[in-house]
Order: C-alpha cells, then structure tokens, then sequence
C-alpha cells in the first residue's frame, strides 16, 4: 500500500519558489531516501508534507487522504512522525517529561523506546537541555516514535554528531527497518544510508531528477547529483 505520495509539488517562501516539481512516494514498511545537494529543496519537501511550507501546486496524499492544505498538527495526527533537523525537544523538561509528552498508544511505549536507546533511561530525569547533541537526538527520535505514527521522517538526523553516536542512531534506524517501520531520510552519509534504502529519490533545483534502488545509484551518479 502507498502510504505517501507526493506528485509534482511546488513550494515557495514568499515570492521565491524552491520546489519546481517534486514527485516521490513510499510504500508501507519501506525506507526511502531523499537526496541532493545542499539547497535542493530536501527540507522543503519535508516542510510541505508537514504542512509547515504548504505546497502551492501538486498534491500531497497520506494513508490516501489528501493533505496537500493540511495544518501540521493534523498531520501529525494523521500518523507522520517529525524528526527535524536540529532536533527539537521540550528543553525545560525532563527526558521523561518529553517522552511522556507526546505518547499515544501503541507498539512505542516509554519501554520501548528506552530499549531501542538504553542512554535515555539512564538520562530520564535530566532536563532536555542538558543533554549531548547526541542524546538530544536520541530524544528527538524517541519522542517522534512515542506518537507511533505510520510514517517516520527523519531529517539530517546524524549530522555534526560524533562517529560513536551516529552508529547508535544508525543502528537505531536499521532496527526499525526490521521492525516494519516506514521512513523517509535524509541524510549525506551515503555509506550508511544506501544500504538500509530501498529506494531513492533524488532532488536537484526543486525537481526529482532520479529515482531507483540504491543499487543503481552508482559512483558516477552519486558524483553527479550528489558531489560538491
Ligand atoms: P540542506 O541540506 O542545505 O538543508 P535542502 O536540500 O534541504 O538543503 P532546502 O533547505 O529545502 O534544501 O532549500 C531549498 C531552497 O529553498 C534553497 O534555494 C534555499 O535557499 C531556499 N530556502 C530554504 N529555506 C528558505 C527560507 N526560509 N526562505 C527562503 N528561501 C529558503
């Protein structure tokens, strides 16, 4: 079953527009990657399935509902689970607290998150803020799957993190592969990320350029779309 499809959206912040035409779906259970260079509009298209940029043109279909117009706390009510980029957490609350926060239930429960990241329960009555960069990850994800939406989207969650916990989340995301979770990532570590893709798209000047499993993303291709 198609869980989301996005077909041919353009967005735009003010006058200037920055998606031209993005098309890219996920399929239940699966992982799709999203990439391209910086400024290629990944974040956008992100935006505007969460309704926080909506698309001005194009379509936007969840679980086959139309959610091209649709507020983000409806879609997230919807079952899309926002991990943004610079992971944001409740900072004057507790670990605990912000877990606690956003559950409603499910498969996710307080247990099985901390099972799936041990360092939470250890940290679980230390405020948000005091938290590594890491951790504050971890929590971002946790958090995101305590809501135990359908989808996940996780976007640029290992970036600037050191090698010890980008294997932590990297394990954390290949688990949930296994458990049947669906994903959308973005992320510019192509040797952890092709592997646990099952498709890609790839986004350059707001359109989607090239789609295939990552097999087909050879060298050459990846120098193309995505070298600097
Ligand atoms: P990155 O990896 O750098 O985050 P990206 O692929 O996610 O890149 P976007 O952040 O979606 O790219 O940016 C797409 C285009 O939209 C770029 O040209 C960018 O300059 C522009 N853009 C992004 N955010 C805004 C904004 N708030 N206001 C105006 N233009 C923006």
């Amino acid at each position: 079953m198609t869980l989301l499809k996005v077909a041919g959206i353009e967005t735009f912040y003010g006058a200037s527009q920055a998606l031209f035409g993005v098309d890219l779906d996920v399929e239940e259970g699966e992982v799709v990657a999203l990439m391209g260079r910086n400024g290629m509009g990944k974040t956008t298209t992100i935006r505007s399935i969460y309704g926080l940029t909506p698309a001005r043109a194009g379509s936007i279909t969840f679980a086959g509902l139309d959610i091209t117009q649709q507020q983000s706390f409806r879609v997230a009510r919807l079952g899309v689970g926002l991990v943004p980029e610079g992971r944001r957490c409740f900072p004057n609350l507790t670990v605990h607290e912000n877990l606690v926060a956003a559950a409603r239930d499910g498969k996710w429960t307080l247990a099985a998150v901390i099972d799936l990241f041990p360092r939470l329960g250890e940290r679980s009555s230390q405020y948000a803020s005091t938290l590594s960069g890491g951790e504050q990850q971890m929590l971002a994800i946790a958090r995101a799957l305590m809501t135990n939406p359908r989808l996940v989207i996780l976007d640029e969650a290992t970036e600037g993190l050191a090698p010890v916990i980008r294997k932590v989340i990297w394990d954390a995301i290949r688990r949930l592969k296994a458990e049947g979770e669906s994903i959308l990532v973005v992320d510019k570590s192509m040797a952890e990320l092709l592997p646990v893709a099952d498709r890609c798209f790839v986004l350059e000047k707001g359109r989607t350029v090239w789609t295939g499993r990552p097999a087909g993303m050879t060298p050459l291709l990846q120098d193309r779309y995505l070298g600097v």
